[in-house]
């Protein structure tokens, strides 16, 4: 994927990927390859396909049906050739998945493209994509699909860069330490971008601190001469520029509104649907807007345009797409529902939350105007993974839900922000997002705004899907 991928030539041919992995082609001569698949769900025909072995599932059951949706290609262990349908074209392994690491490597080693590997607690995901329509405006740009950011899917993002590609972005997430390391070592990037810092995962950490040097490791596979960009308003900047300078990277690009960024915000309006900001980018001043709400997207896009420029981009091409950001699924994606008394402005933001993503959300929903007699609505189901110290950061949102005229609360966590709440603010609360589901739907009329958001699992991404069948 990646707005102008160079998909001309063969992503790869079954030599190049055999000589990658270390393989043996067996059965029929496989043609070129347009593409890599794990999940032939999802497959494409002349896709290769890695039967890599899961905790739940095998590929090596499915490569059958791989052959019948026209793969190209499957890659499999040695000894499990016996087990393989007739006719199928195949690349003998000893380990798949390390075979897709080899892949990845070889994709990696084959490119002159500039290669951006983003971390960071939250916005990774949203970050790449504005990176990949900002360096798209300037050359073919390849970057990881959707969250593909752990040991499978850095390998195989990896492994779908075309040679040609001028641009490689690569989200790298982690949820404990050690993680990062063997997953940059394959990237090796140019420009290690670090979004931010927060509580996510704490359950699994220490302290923050802890958080803030497993993020470090990305440092460590950084390509000589390359930058960190890090975010100057994030507490934990000094120590993550520490990190890096102990990695050998010179080149370290605050951004942020903080005096003294590299990367700085001078001026920023803060619309409903978008925002519009003038900023000062390692000396060059750029204006731009951008395509999606929220003080936190600002932020974003300035890492973006200083990474950009550190890439060799042209930055003013690369702040004019910015303008075309959208919403990734469950992040902020607006549907207008038919409901009693007119049309209801709902924001789906439920594909995850902590407590940065939550606290962002409800500043858009504070800079979101309702109609005529509509209130603004916050449904927000639990934020997980946060340890002992959870129900105290579900009832400390309860300054930011201040933004909402009604707030509705799913699940024994957001039971704490209930009630920290006025009783003149409180929608209902529920156990869960199902038995929440009709106490909102009872309650919208026309011209609210109503901003669903949780962790995954919470469940908000069912109770949204049924409001818009409902509307
Ligand atoms: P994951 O670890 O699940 O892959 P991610 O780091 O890729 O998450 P995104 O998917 O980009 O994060 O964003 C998750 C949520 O956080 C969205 O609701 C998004 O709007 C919000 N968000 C994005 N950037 C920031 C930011 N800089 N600060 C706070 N919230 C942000
Ligand atoms: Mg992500």
């Amino acid at each position: 994927m990646g707005a102008g991928s160079a998909a001309a030539s063969p992503l790869w041919t079954p030599d190049a990927l055999a000589r990658a992995t270390g393989g043996t082609l067996t059965g029929p001569p496989a043609g070129t390859i347009g593409g890599i698949s794990i999940d032939t769900r999802t497959l494409q025909p002349g896709d290769v396909f890695f039967a890599i072995r899961g905790e739940n599932s095998d590929g090596h059951a499915y490569v059958g049906t791989a052959q019948q949706r026209g793969a190209a290609l499957s890659v499999v262990e040695r000894g499990r050739l016996g087990e393989m349908p007739e006719g199928a074209g195949l690349l003998a392994v000893d380990d798949v998945l390390g075979a897709l690491e080899a892949a990845g490597r070889a994709a990696r080693a084959r490119t002159y493209a500039r290669i951006i590997g983003v971390t960071g607690s939250v916005g990774k995901t949203t970050t790449k994509e504005a990176l990949a329509l900002a360096l798209g405006a300037d050359g073919p740009t390849h970057a990881s699909a959707a969250s593909y950011n752990n040991h499978w899917g850095v390998p195989l993002s990896l492994a779908r860069m075309p040679e040609a590609s001028a641009y490689g972005v690569f989200e790298l997430g982690m949820n404990h330490p050690g993680e990062i390391t063997p997953l940059v070592a394959m990237v090796r990037p140019h420009v290690a971008i670090v979004t931010t810092i927060e509580p996510v995962h704490i359950a699994q950490f220490d302290s923050v601190e802890a958080i803030a040097d497993a993020k470090a490791e990305i440092f460590t596979g950084v390509e000589p001469g390359g930058a960190a960009v890090l975010n100057r308003d994030n507490p934990h900047f000094e120590r993550l520029a520490a990190a890096a300078r102990a990695a050998g990277i010179a080149t370290i690009i605050g951004f942020g509104e903080a005096e003294g960024a590299d990367a700085r915000l001078s001026c920023v309006k803060l619309k409903p649907d978008m925002s519009t900001a003038i900023a000062d980018i390692m000396g060059e001043s750029v204006s731009f807007k951008v395509g999606l709400p929220g003080r936190h997207i600002v932020q974003n896009a300035l890492a973006v345009l200083a990474a950009a420029k550190l890439a060799g981009a042209d930055l003013c091409l690369a702040a004019l797409a910015l303008s075309a950001l959208g919403p990734p699924p469950g992040r902020g994606v607006r549907t207008v529902l038919a409901v009693k008394g007119g049309e209801a402005l709902l924001i789906d933001e439920s594909y995850n939350a902590n407590t940065a993503s939550m606290r962002a959300a409800l500043a858009v929903l504070g800079t979101t105007p309702a109609t005529g007699r509509g209130r603004r609505i916050a449904v927000l189901g639990d934020m997980l993974e946060l340890g002992s110290a959870g129900e105290a950061m579900h009832r400390d949102l309860a300054p930011a839900a201040a933004c909402a005229d009604l707030v509705f609360c799913a699940g024994p966590l957001m039971r704490a922000l209930w009630e920290a709440l006025p009783e003149s603010r409180r929608g209902a609360w529920a156990p869960d997002s199902a038995a929440l589901l009709p106490l909102v739907a009872e309650r919208l009329r026309g011209g609210d705004v109503i901003m669903v958001k949780g962790s995954n699992g919470s469940r908000m991404g069912p109770l949204v899907r049924a409001l818009i069948e409902r509307f």
